[in-house]
């Protein structure tokens, strides 16, 4: 029996014509493909820039570095997501730091944000930037969080690797109406893949060039912006940069996909509203349904860690594979910091990913919902 993986890319005929085409052409990487996929996502989102970069991590990472986040910064994430969130701020040398979750919504607690941000203002130690991630795949409550951060000042940064085609009042994820910066990652699980690729989006012009600087080693070569001018073959470095760019062979297929995201979303949708009918009745708690999400994930939570860990058992012996999204970054060992996260500890006892990806067949689908409605509850 084929093992159901919990996602997997969608790859047609297009996808492999279009890397094939950029592998015959003169330029693998810095032609024109990556400016092509960068015009394409941001008219998508609606947003005024894009820079596609190697990751959705180096997305983060630059976009923390356009801010000017350092060492005494302060920046506060959601503890319930990929380990990448917290891990970008730490790279500019911050301190990091979580905001407990909505249970419901597996997202920032507006609630829990309000409380400990009065608390820091208290005491002294406001983060410069909240790093807020769309927990698989539906936004977080922005509006409120945007008013909660301006009021003090912060700048907010949406991780939203899992929300790409997710809207938000009406608008898609990634159009920055309440964030300086958006990123999204185009790793193969997400919802659309260039291999490997990421890409931070803004409306503000300086981050734009701030974060093109951060993801070529520092180097421009826009005459205006250089202290001297040597020649025509003068490029300058300005500040400490890296090499996160995205070749043209992964920004081919990120053009190519992303024609097929809208389809894509719809099948998730799809998808969600079938598990939701199908699991009504199982003694389980169901994500809250949105027609508004990208659904990058389904997570339903099990009403004990026993009886989680044995439905997780009883799937995997049946081929499927599902996956626990996630382990609280704030207790990781590696982060320990004795973060007060109780709803995002409660939430990964129970939870549990479902198989969710575009191209899960009906067949599939039939043989996860037999395998769990069979599970002796
Ligand atoms: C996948 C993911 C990232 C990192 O993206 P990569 O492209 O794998 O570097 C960051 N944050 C979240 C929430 C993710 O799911």
């Amino acid at each position: 029996m084929k093992r159901i993986p919990y996602s997997r890319q969608c790859i047609d005929q297009d996808d492999i014509d279009a890397v094939v085409e950029v592998l015959k052409s003169d330029f693998l990487t810095q032609g024109s493909k990556v400016p092509e996929f960068e015009a394409a996502v941001t008219q998508y989102v609606g947003a005024k820039y894009g820079i596609a970069v190697s990751s959705g991590t180096a997305a983060l990472h630059v976009a923390c570095l356009a801010l000017e986040i350092g060492p005494g910064d302060r920046v506060w994430t959601s503890p319930i997501s990929f380990v990448a969130s917290a891990n970008a701020a730490l790279y500019c040398g911050a301190e990091v730091d979580f905001v407990d979750i909505d249970p419901d919504t597996f997202n920032m607690s507006v609630s829990c944000l309000a409380a400990k941000l009065y608390e820091a203002a208290r005491v002294g130690t406001l983060p410069k930037a909240l790093i807020v991630v769309h927990m698989a795949g539906a936004s977080a409550d922005m509006q409120q969080i945007a008013a909660l951060a301006a009021s003090y000042d912060i700048a907010i940064i949406e991780d939203a690797a899992h929300a790409l085609g997710g809207h938000y009042q009406g608008r898609p994820v990634g159009c920055c109406q309440y964030s300086v910066i958006t990123c999204f990652s185009f790793h193969p699980v997400k919802s659309i893949t260039s291999g490997e690729g990421g890409m931070a989006m803004t409306n503000c012009p300086q981050l734009a060039e701030r974060m093109q600087l951060f993801r070529s080693h520092g180097i421009t070569r826009d005459r205006q912006k250089m202290n001297r001018d040597d020649g025509p073959w003068y490029y300058e470095q300005q500040v400490l940069g890296f090499n996160y760019r995205m070749s043209d062979i992964h920004a081919a297929l990120g053009i190519s996909q992303l024609r097929k995201l809208d389809g894509f979303i719809s099948k998730r949708i799809a998808l969600a509203s079938q598990y939701r009918d199908a699991l009504v009745d199982l003694p389980l708690c169901l994500p809250v349904f949105s027609a508004d999400s990208a659904w990058h994930l389904y997570v339903i939570r099990v009403k004990s860690a026993t009886r989680r860990e044995l439905l997780y058992q009883h799937l995997k012996r049946q081929g499927i594979d599902v996956n626990v999204h996630y382990i609280p970054v704030a207790v990781q060992p590696f982060y320990a910091i004795g973060a007060d996260v109780p709803n995002a500890e409660n939430h990964y006892s129970a939870a549990l990913s479902l198989p969710l990806f575009a191209e899960l067949s009906d067949d599939a689908m039939e043989r996860i919902i037999g395998c769990l409605t069979r599970f002796d509850w």
